[in-house]
């Protein structure tokens, strides 16, 4: 069985539509949140993950359906958001509105957007902050999303602790004495220094997950971002991966 595990697809339907078709056939996806705000496709990222076995909420698509305040976000970010909100059909609102940020899935995983301890907005990125929330969810895996990195930290039977960013085909094997927030990076917006589309699968024969990254049609997106007047500095930044 392998499992296709993506975030942060930030309404990015070109990388998105990359993502599936390098990942191949996968017997259940799951999607840690921020499908939308930000990019010029929200509908048909909705429509493209609706079948998800898995799938929470983030910020910004709480943000897009009014549900945590516009406030909280950068003029540019704010200004997505409410674009994103405006264009959603309402059988996709009422997918999104259905989302909590986080959810125990079975006895390997938990799912949270950005962490157990503020599944909404922390930003898992230190091994201070790991080992924190390492005690606040009871299975071996917790998969996130949010920061836009693709990482591991990764907890070993001696409460040792190691973080790592990950790249293309980087493999990690899930021993069963240690625990992991596994992050597979964005979809529609890589915040790594590298512009391509990044992905996760778990292998549940061998017990592994592995790291992707596939380059898209940047242009493509960027265009139909300029299309909707989106702002140029999110239409900038897509090309860096910053
Ligand atoms: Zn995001």
């Amino acid at each position: 069985m392998r499992i296709l595990i993506i975030s942060d697809v930030h309404s990015n339907i070109v990388a998105l539509e990359a993502v599936f078709a390098a990942a191949g056939k996968y017997d259940a996806l799951w999607c840690l949140g921020d499908t939308i705000g930000y990019g010029p496709a929200p509908n048909e990222c909705i429509a493209a993950v609706k079948h998800a076995e898995v799938a929470i909420s983030g910020n910004h698509d709480l943000a897009c359906l009014g549900k945590v305040d516009l406030d909280d976000f950068n003029p540019d970010a704010r200004q997505a958001n409410i674009w994103n909100g405006k264009q959603l059909l309402p059988e996709h609102r009422t997918w999104l509105e259905n989302l909590v940020p986080a959810q125990y899935v079975n006895e390997i995983f938990t799912v949270a957007h950005g962490s157990p301890r503020e599944p909404v907005w922390e930003y898992l990125l230190t091994i201070e902050q790991a080992l924190e929330n390492f005690e606040l969810f009871s299975t071996q895996v917790c998969c996130i999303g949010h920061s836009h990195a693709q990482l591991v930290f990764r907890k070993d039977g001696h409460h040792m602790c190691e973080g790592f960013r990950t790249t293309d085909r980087d493999t990690i094997s899930l021993d069963t004495d240690a625990r992991f927030f596994v992050n597979p990076g964005s979809v529609g917006q890589p915040r790594d220094y590298d512009p391509r589309a990044a992905y996760a699968l778990f292998d549940a024969e061998a017990q592994t997950i592995s790291f992707h990254r596939v380059a898209y049609r940047i242009d493509k997106t960027q265009n139909q971002m300029r299309d909707v007047n989106l702002p140029a500095s999110l239409v900038r930044r897509l090309e860096f991966g910053i």
